[in-house]
């Protein structure tokens, strides 16, 4: 079995260390013995949807969201949107998450249009939502996520889209409505930043099997050794609840 990711906008959607999250899915994909090809495409590199099975895009800045906004529109655009309909897997964080909605809103009135590609809006506030925070997942009952956001915009959802899950400490989406991230067919969108997948393995799993079983057919990802893993989600998942 292989899985090939493509990274977009490594070398400007890179905040807190976010190239992580893509480093985590490698290796527990490499540690079961299945392939893994990690690509990159950023201004002006072009990429072909069909080519990839997982896509990951990690947060940035205002401002960078707003220089990548020209090279993301027209060819980018529409292959993001071509492979979310298609079901392939997107990973997007924060201002990745932002940048495949409707549009961005600052809280200074600079407004950026997105992709689009799903059913959600983001409006800034002054007072930006800082902190270690937590919520569930729902497709993993029973199961916290523990995460670290850092954030201007509040999201609000469409219809169609649904949250990851429900805040347990922290803002989330908006600070507001209580939702985490957002989910649309195989996209999994969260304000969690850092290393999101590697202090929450179970997650991480549950994005790969899903990838793998849209490529493949049903699949059965074996355990792994996650103590270490699983002390780190514990160690914060105690200090928050
Ligand atoms: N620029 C966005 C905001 O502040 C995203 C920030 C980020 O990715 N951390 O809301």
């Amino acid at each position: 079995m292989e899985l090939k990711i493509c990274h977009l906008y490594p070398d400007i959607l890179n905040l807190y260390g976010d190239r992580g999250n893509v480093l985590c899915m490698q290796k527990r994909l490499q540690w079961r013995g299945m392939d893994v090809s990690v690509s990159t495409a950023s201004v002006g590199e072009s990429f072909k949807a069909s080519d990839y099975d997982l896509f990951f895009i990690g947060g940035g800045q205002d401002f960078e969201q707003e220089v990548l906004l020209p090279d993301l529109q027209g060819a980018k655009t529409r292959e993001i949107k071509a492979a979310i309909e298609d079901g392939k897997t997107f990973l997007a964080i924060c201002g990745g998450y932002q940048m495949l909605g409707q549009y961005y809103k600052t809280w200074d009135g600079e407004q950026c249009d997105f992709i689009g590609a799903i059913d959600i809006y983001t409006e800034g506030i002054k007072k930006r939502m800082i902190g270690n925070y937590a919520f569930t997942f729902d497709e993993l009952p029973g199961n916290h996520v523990v995460g670290f956001e850092n954030h201007s915009g509040k999201t609000y959802l469409g219809s169609g889209v649904r949250p990851m899950g429900r805040v347990l400490k922290g803002y989330g989406n908006n600070g507001e409505d209580h939702q985490e991230g957002a989910r649309y067919k195989n996209v999994f969108a969260t304000y969690s930043h850092g290393c999101l997948l590697p202090k929450n393995p179970a997650l991480c799993d549950f994005i790969l099997a899903e990838t793998l079983k849209r490529k493949y057919g049903s699949v059965e990802l074996s355990p792994l050794p996650d103590q270490l893993e699983n002390s780190a989600h514990q160690y914060m998942e105690k200090r928050l609840l």
